[in-house]
Formats: C-alpha cells, structure tokens, sequence
C-alpha cells in the first residue's frame, strides 16, 4: 500500500513515515501544498494524510486539485481547526475524514482502516506458492511450516508478486509498490532484494521468482 503524507511539520511528518512504514506501508511525503497536491496528482496512491495549514497551498486547495484530476484515493485531513464550517468544506470539497489535531496515532490508523474499507478490500489474505505461505496480516512467510527470516522489504516484494501470481511484473511497477520515491530507479537495489530472497527461500528460489528476460519478474503459477 502506498501513502502519501503531506504536512509540514517535521516533527509529525517523519512521525507518522517512521510508523506508518513500520506498518508495510511504502510512503512518500510532501512538505507544502503545492508539491503535495503535485505528487498526488501524478502517483497512484491508496491513501493520502492531508494536513491543513500548509505553506504554498492550504490542505482545502489540494483536495480540489486532486478531486479536480478526477482521483478517488481516499484523503483523511489533519488540522488544529475544530470549527465546523472549516471541517464541512473539506467533506464538500471530497475529503474522506477529517481528524482534529492534536491526534492520536491509535485514532488515526483506525480512520485509515475505515475509509479504506469502503474502497477496497483490505481482508487478510493467504498465499501459497510451492512449498512458501505467505501471510499478509502477520507480514510472514513460511517454508514447509518454518518461518523464513524476511527483511520487510524482502516481505513486501514476494508478497507482491505473489498478489499477481501468474503476472510478470516489471521493474517499474515493483519499485513503486516497494520503495518510496526517494528510491534511485537506476540503483540495483531491487536486484539485490531478489537475490536475497531467493537465497533465502532455497533451492528452488530461482524456480519461484522467475526472471523474465528484458520484462521484470513473476510467480509461476
Ligand atoms: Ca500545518
């Protein structure tokens, strides 16, 4: 799942990337409006933390912008402002929630679990490949019942390909649906994880992650 965080206080923007990416999330973040509602614009992204008083562009403009692009993804407002008119023309304008600083993480990550359950499915699932089960709830991974001892990163790739089973997926795709936008798209960093995760699934490591010559890479089914 992709984030977007937009807010300009540090403190609370490096907060919630810090926790958030504990979560599995990838997040990207934006310090002012105007290269939040940019990045929101030109990124695919599940959920977006929009605060409200921002240099450049209020919180209020980057909804309409984005709502404006014709992009759904869900938006949850932060803001010291507890006056109603202020919350209703954020709903008008296509807000998804709206949460009253200061905040609770605990509150916030239970609004991202409701808003994202009117869009999409977010039940955990099971995957099995050959002798690997992945489970996506407790982000683990089992050989013939064992735990494989995954990095998150390592995690969230297989976790990815397995979704698309079947699918080659190229290299554009798994970055953007494993690293943030700092990522380097020409490091080789992602043909390090597949490395890694190969050696730690085993013998048929290659066999599972197929790479697909000039393509990307995909799960046999
Ligand atoms: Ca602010």
């Amino acid at each position: 799942m992709r984030m977007l965080i937009i807010e300009d206080e540090q403190e609370i923007r490096e907060y919630l990337k810090i926790n958030f990416e504990k979560e599995g999330y990838v997040v990207d973040t934006a310090e002012d409006g105007e290269h939040g509602s940019y990045l929101a614009r030109t990124n695919e992204y599940q959920i977006i933390i929009l605060d409200h008083i921002l240099p450049k562009k209020t919180g209020l403009k980057v909804v309409e912008d984005i709502r404006e692009s014709l992009r759904s993804v869900p938006i949850i407002m932060l803001s010291v402002e507890t006056a109603i008119p202020n919350k209703i023309n954020c709903f008008k304008a296509g807000a998804d929630d709206y949460v009253t600083k200061p905040f609770s993480y605990q509150e916030l990550t239970m609004r991202i679990k409701t808003v994202l359950k009117r869009p999409y499915d977010i039940k955990s699932s099971t995957y099995t490949i050959n002798d690997l089960t992945i489970y996506t709830d407790k982000q683990q991974v089992t050989k013939n019942g064992k735990e494989l001892p995954l990095t998150r990163k390592e995690f969230m790739l297989l976790e990815c390909l397995a979704k698309e089973k079947g699918r080659v997926l190229t290299r554009g795709a798994l970055m953007e649906n494993v690293w943030d936008m700092n990522i380097d798209p020409f490091s080789n960093t992602l043909e390090t994880h597949i490395l890694n995760l190969r050696k730690k699934i085993g013998k048929n490591g290659k066999n599972i992650i197929k790479t697909v010559t000039g393509r990307g890479y995909r799960i046999a089914e």
